[in-house]
């Protein structure tokens, strides 16, 4: 799979250099990205249509990434699943026309917004993610961005216009349509703020900010005020879906700025989260905990010895699976595959094991983590971390340590538990 795009890919409009001509100088632009539910209906889309336009009066250039409105990628991906099941048996969807699909949810929204602020009298332009120069790799349903040509976006706001890009999307250098990964519009507007050398990416979403645990899990999570992208980044790949991990990989490696904001708590001075490559005040020696993530749906995957992990690595490339977590020796092995963007499982898992019939596929998981730095600088965070899980009746199945991260594979019952407790351990004691 190629990594690197070639040079027969040419975006529609002006043929300038990447990074050649700035949109308007002097005028700071900023990307601000919406999330479904802060685009659920168009009263709400009214809403978010004032708070662009507000940013655009404040003197700024403006664009604007949108999710799909609610749960539609939700609603597209059961559509699909039954399309996919012919006379009663379900099978998968077939991932290019998965992408197909999944794009157009962002598209309506983006649409819908560019009339809502054109009928505010301000000129909107909406664009796809492929029109926006955001160029990918060909793994449909999980691309990667590997170069963003925004011409056509540094044109519109050249011309005072604000723009409005479907996120989640690209265009591989195959030139077919791609979806980033569960999550990606966070990704669309990073990369964009990076391309554009944007002042900084705003992303708005129903919860203030980062929190030290998913609140809706963890009533007393405490809220992050700053924080590291290299602790986010972890917390991300982990499970904690409030910013993607991709679009904090861009961060991190861009140095743009991200703002974690409610977009209905809007007032001057509400609470937000400012991820920065190094957030004030971290230091390489603090020794601390910092968040609880959990992610459902996880496959743990066990290999007896003899097995070899050079074909098993190779078929899940082939499959398109992801993993983590991986431990291996002469006497056997194990590692974790996330499901989150893995939409055609079922046929993945016959052909993974009649590759290796000896493989064990442990279904209906959830890993839970304590996220942090310098976690194992002793040995105490890890046995407290087990034995609190013991103590609870909690048996992990699997469980890893790093100086970022202590995990544990446990029943997805245990998931939302496991998190309280280890929460009022590490986090809140
Ligand atoms: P959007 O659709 O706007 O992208 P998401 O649903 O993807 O929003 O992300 C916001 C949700 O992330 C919140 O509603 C919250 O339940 C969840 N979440 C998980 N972990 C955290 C955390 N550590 N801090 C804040 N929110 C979190
Ligand atoms: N609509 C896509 C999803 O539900 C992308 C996003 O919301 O960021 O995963
Ligand atoms: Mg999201």
């Amino acid at each position: 799979m190629a990594e690197q795009p070639t040079n027969r890919v040419q975006q529609e409009g002006s043929p300038r250099e990447p990074g050649a001509s700035p949109a308007r100088p002097g005028r700071p632009i900023i990307v601000q990205k919406y999330g479904g539910s802060s685009v659920a209906d168009v009263d709400k889309i009214g809403k978010v249509a004032d708070r662009v336009v507000a940013a655009k009066r404040a003197g700024n250039d403006v664009v604007v990434v949108v999710s799909a409105m609610g749960k539609t990628t939700d609603g597209l991906l059961a559509l699909a699943r039954q399309a996919a099941s012919a006379g009663g048996a379900a099978a998968d969807p077939p991932r290019r026309e998965l992408d197909m699909l999944l794009s157009t949810g962002e598209r309506v929204s983006m649409a819908l917004l560019s009339i809502a602020i054109q009928a505010r009298g301000f000129e909107a332009i909406s664009f796809t993610g492929s029109q926006s120069g955001i160029l990918t790799n060909d793994r449909h349903f999980d691309a990667r961005i590997i170069e963003v040509r925004p011409f056509r976006i540094e044109d519109e706001l050249a011309r005072g216009r604000i723009v409005i890009v479907a996120g989640y999307q690209g265009m591989s250098y195959r030139r077919e349509i791609t979806t980033l990964g569960r999550g990606g519009s966070d990704t669309t507007a990073v990369a964009l703020a990076a391309a554009l050398s944007a002042e900084r990416c705003e992303i708005y979403s129903d919860v203030d900010g980062v929190y030290s645990a998913d609140p809706r899990v963890v009533p007393d999570a405490r809220h992050l005020p700053e924080l590291d992208a290299a602790v986010l980044q972890e917390m991300a790949e982990c499970g904690a879906k409030v910013v993607c991990a991709q679009a904090v990989e861009w961060a991190r490696r861009s140095g743009v700025a991200l703002y974690a904001r409610s977009t209905f708590d809007a007032a001057p001075g509400a609470r937000e989260t400012v991820v920065r490559r190094f957030a004030p005040g971290s230091t390489s020696s603090t020794h601390a905990a910092r968040a609880i993530v959990a992610e459902g749906n996880v496959v743990l995957a066990r290999a007896p010895g003899g097995l070899r992990l050079d074909a098993l690595l190779r078929a899940a490339g082939e499959l398109g699976l992801g993993f983590r977590d991986l431990s291996f020796g002469p006497g056997g092995g194990a590692f974790v595959i996330p499901l989150l963007n893995v939409p055609d499982w079922q046929g993945a898992k016959r052909q993974l094991v009649a590759l290796q019939p000896s493989l064990e596929l442990d279904e209906g998981l959830a890993s839970v983590s304590v996220v942090g730095d310098g976690l194992t600088a002793t040995a105490s965070p890890l046995s407290r971390f087990i034995e609190v899980l013991g103590g609870a009746g909690i048996a992990p199945r699997f469980t890893v340590a790093s100086p970022l991260r202590l995990g544990a594979l446990v029943d997805a019952a245990d998931a939302a538990p496991a998190q309280r407790l280890l929460h009022a351990t590490f986090v809140a004691p």
